[in-house]
């Protein structure tokens, strides 16, 4: 995947110009949508199902490069918080998919607490829940794991989609690198220049047709460095 330093200066460039005409196209692109709708009342006609879409995926677009760069979420002030209570509230957003896919939740450790931007963060999780679930074209497993060691808390998400050739592995987080015929390419962007910007580590492992597998580490919060994990893991190493 991509470097930290290449997400950092990528994202500085491409999100500077990039959020600065989002804004620009945000309030006419919704208040013509608006108008349209109004219009649809009005009047009958077989392009309002062609424009409407259209529109929805330019407001889209616009929204995700938003979330990258929102000057508010970057204002946020950092928190203690855990990981996997974070996810948990997550994964109820993606009960539309429990039909097709079994969530399995391995939270070994649930009192590790992380510092800093909890809704940047969360944002993070989410993109990376919802790529796991679009990975997976009919039914299959999403597992994450949560444990701390040592100072690090190890956060695993796995999943037995299609996976992603080594070709494709080395352009994750690009801005607007996609291989979905709706996608944006936003969403891994705001997850290494989120995570990175919290000391984390990612590494991808892939599978092609078998599945994908994200490990991220992040620090202990300071103020829990010297408490012990009350969960049975080994406080170190568990190697690869
Ligand atoms: P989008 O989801 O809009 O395509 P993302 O930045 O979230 O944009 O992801 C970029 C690309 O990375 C996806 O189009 C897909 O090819 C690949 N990808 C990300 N996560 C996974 C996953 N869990 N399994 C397979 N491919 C993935
Ligand atoms: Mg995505």
């Amino acid at each position: 995947p991509i470097s930290e330093n290449e997400v950092l200066s990528r994202l500085a460039s491409v999100g500077q110009i990039a959020a600065g005409v989002a804004h620009e196209v945000r309030n006419p692109l919704t208040s013509v949508k608006g108008l349209l709708q109004l219009m649809r009342e009005e009047y009958d006609h077989q392009y309002w199902d062609v424009i409407f879409p259209e529109l929805d995926q330019a407001i889209t677009t616009i929204q995700s490069l938003l979330a990258v760069s929102k000057p508010s979420l970057k204002n946020e002030p950092s928190v203690d918080f855990s990981l996997c209570v974070e996810l948990e509230n997550i994964l109820s957003l993606f009960q539309h998919d429990t039909y097709r896919i079994e969530f399995f939740k391995e939270w070994h450790d649930k009192s590790a607490k992380v510092h800093g931007k909890r809704n940047q963060i969360k944002q993070a999780l989410f993109n990376m829940v919802k790529n796991a679930c679009e990975a997976i074209p009919r039914e299959g497993r999403v597992t994450l794991s949560h444990y701390r060691v040592g100072d690090r808390v190890h956060l695993v998400l796995s999943d037995t989609g299609v996976g992603i050739s080594d070709e494709h592995i080395v352009r994750l987080g690009v801005p607007f690198f996609t291989t979905k015929p709706d996608g944006v390419g936003m969403g891994l962007t705001q997850v290494y220049s989120t995570l990175y910007e919290h000391g984390a580590t990612i590494d991808v492992k892939s599978t092609p047709g078998a599945g994908t597998t994200f490990t991220i580490t992040m620090p202990v919060s300071p103020r829990y460095k010297h408490t012990e994990s009350p969960g049975g893991v080994p406080l170190l190493s568990i190697s690869d």
